[in-house]
């Protein structure tokens, strides 16, 4: 079987990993490293260049030089305006209010999927060369608070390389997923991902192949570059207050600072200072000039301390979101290359109080996840202790009788998942359902979230509950459910697919913190629901029971038993089925129930238990 490779997506760099003998492999690529830039350049001859080539010629050739494009992957026009301003290549919006990107030496235009393709496709290149075979099948890393829409782009970007894409797993679930495979223990982990331009806080519960996040906060505009900018503008102004020339208004001088700035940064994350020499930036008309100084780890800090403090606000936003206290933290996991810089981890541990788990390489642990995920999914292996990934994180259902929501598929189930039961008709005669699908904790669907309806046409005319229709839920490994109806008797059967299953999580917070809020007071409401509903389940068994069977009951029991079926309609029937009612309904349902049930018995058939009775649905 070939193999299956994970690739972590990051809005500036990627990474590509295997499992070999169930090692996980991180693969270089051609220039040898791990590493490999998100970038994507047009050359003058319409040459194409990816990764580190495309980046060093970023400054020179800005227009058609396409990074950080994971801003704008399956976004809207109207919601990425702000990061557009941020890039240096022109982004427009598309017919259908999407993006585009403009690459002018080409007079062409980019969707943000095809120029993540040229991406995937370099790195998916360098599996094939370390391998030896050709790889189809991918896990993919997302941030966690990617959408549906940028989830399904992103998929699409792994179709466009000729990729198929098993699974898109969250990143901080792939740091996770090697932290469990190196420690396997149920613990709360605070994963602090800072890369080149974005910080992502999460805080997960991890155990037993679950990984639930409690709270994720994000920074979109904090990272590596921020760090880069701060030593290009401080070497930049000691060169304009020596020289008096601002050398950030010349593009290959500025792209020669950026470049000697990532370097001195990244030197400066093992050693106490790094030489910046730069012969040649420029030439005035006494000749030409050079930079040579040299940086220190304390001037760089100084100058950082304000970035490193804006990393406070998300870690404690996460925190506070979690509802959890500091203490609480079990583990903190450091990914990112920027979580390298000392003062970096210093400042984690000081404010979570905790040691960062430091075993992990922060560039390379997105990819190992997705690598771990990916070999699972590929060659089914489970010696692993997580098999299960993901889970709803609201329960899904639909609308019945009187508007409540009949939970199909429970809040925290695992999925893949799949879930049938039977319904009926709700009136006599009845040819058609509709079903409406429901997200949320409240049990009534007026309160909960609609995900869509679904039709049923066609159903054979028969009394009220006689009809079976089969309602399936099914959510597949990459979240997508899909609803089906099937009418037993004619086979007909219709379906719908949603996609968008993905809650904000604001939004989720909210859903929450209403259905706890709200719980008393709906129970008040359900309870009389619950009965009607219980009761007119029980009449239609019983009178179904009494056609079929009704002839070895004697006829004393037939009377009774219709005299109290006909008292249990009745009270079914009024529409203010509140207080009084309820004890009419649940004592005719008793009665039912006890005085119907030996006699039925009698006759030959188990009374249904009203859990697995058919219910009555619109
Ligand atoms: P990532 O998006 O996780 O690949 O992180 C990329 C960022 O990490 C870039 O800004 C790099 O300059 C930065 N980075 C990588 N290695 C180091 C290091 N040793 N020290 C400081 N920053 C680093």
């Amino acid at each position: 079987m070939a193999q299956v490779i994970g690739i972590d997506l990051g809005a500036t760099n990627a990474c590509v990993a295997v499992m070999k003998d169930r090692t996980p492999a991180v693969i270089a690529n051609a220039e040898g490293y791990s590493i490999t830039p998100c970038v994507v350049a047009y050359g003058r001859n319409g040459d194409r260049l990816v990764g580190q080539i495309a980046k060093r010629q970023a400054l020179m050739n800005p227009d058609n030089t396409f990074h950080s494009v994971k801003r704008f992957i399956g976004r809207k026009y109207d919601e990425v305006i702000d990061a557009a301003e941020q890039v240096s290549y022109q982004v427009l919006p598309d017919s259908n209010g999407g993006v585009k990107l403009n690459c002018p030496i080409l007079d062409q235009e980019f969707t943000p999927e095809e120029i993540t393709a040229q991406i995937l496709r370099k790195l998916a290149d360098t599996a094939n060369k370390y391998l030896g075979e050709e790889v189809t099948q991918v896990v993919l890393t997302v941030p966690p608070y990617f959408n549906d829409s940028q989830r399904q782009a992103t998929k699409d970007a792994g179709k466009l390389a000729g990729l198929e894409v098993l699974r898109i797993i969250n990143q901080p679930t792939a740091a996770c997923l090697v932290y469990e495979l190196e420690r396997r223990s149920n613990e709360t982990i605070l994963v602090f991902d800072l890369g080149g331009s974005t910080l992502d806080v999460t805080i997960l519960d991890v155990g037993d192949g679950v990984f639930e996040v409690l709270a994720t906060s994000s920074e979109p505009y904090l990272g590596g570059n921020d760090f880069d900018k701060k030593i290009v503008d401080w070497l930049a102004a000691e060169f304009q207050r020596i020289e008096g020339i601002d050398l950030r208004n010349d593009k290959q001088a500025l792209q020669r600072l950026t470049e000697a700035a990532e370097k001195a940064k990244i030197e400066l994350s093992s050693v106490t200072q790094a030489e910046i020499n730069l012969p040649f930036i420029t030439a005035t008309q006494d000749g030409p000039k050079h930079i040579d100084t040299t940086l220190t780890v304390t001037q760089f800090e100084k100058m950082c301390s304000e970035l490193i403090e804006r990393c406070r606000i998300q870690i404690e936003n996460a925190i506070r979101d979690a509802r959890i206290d500091k203490s609480a933290i079990d583990e903190v996991v450091l990914v990112g290359g920027s979580t390298r810089i000392p003062a970096v981890k210093e400042f984690v541990r000081s404010l979570t109080g905790k040691e960062p788990y430091q075993s992990i390489n922060p560039d390379e642990v997105g990819s190992v996840g997705a690598a771990i995920q990916a070999s699972v999914l590929g060659d089914g292996w489970t010696s692993f202790c997580c098999v299960s990934w993901d889970y709803t994180y609201l329960s899904l259902g639909i609308e019945t009788l009187d508007g409540a929501m009949t939970t199909m598929i429970p809040r925290h189930s695992i999925i893949p998942t799949k879930k049938s039961e039977i319904f009926s008709t709700a009136t006599d005669g009845q040819t058609s359902i509709e079903i409406h699908v429901l997200q949320g904790e409240r049990l009534f669907a007026k309160d909960n979230k609609s995900l869509g309806t679904l039709r049923l046409n066609g159903i054979f005319p028969a009394p009220k509950g006689v009809p079976q229709i089969e309602v399936t839920f099914e959510i597949d490994a990459n979240g997508i459910l899909t609803v089906s109806a099937k009418d037993i008797a004619t086979e007909q059967e219709r379906s719908l697919t949603i996609n968008s299953l993905f809650v904000e999580q604001k939004e989720l917070e909210q859903m929450l913190k209403d259905a706890e809020k709200y719980y008393q007071e709906d129970i008040k409401l359900s309870e009389p629901i619950e009965a009607r509903k219980m009761a007119a389940s029980l009449v239609v068994q019983t009178e179904r029971q009494l056609t079929e069977l009704g002839k070895k009951a004697s006829e004393a029991d037939k009377i009774w038993i219709e005299e109290l079926l006909k008292n249990l309609r009745e009270t079914i029937a009024k529409p203010d089925s509140a207080n009084d009612s309820l004890a009419v309904l649940a004592l005719g349902g008793k009665l039912l129930s006890n005085k119907t049930q030996p006699v039925l018995m009698q006759m030959g058939s188990p009374i249904y238990a009203l859990t697995g009775a058919p219910k009555t649905g619109n």
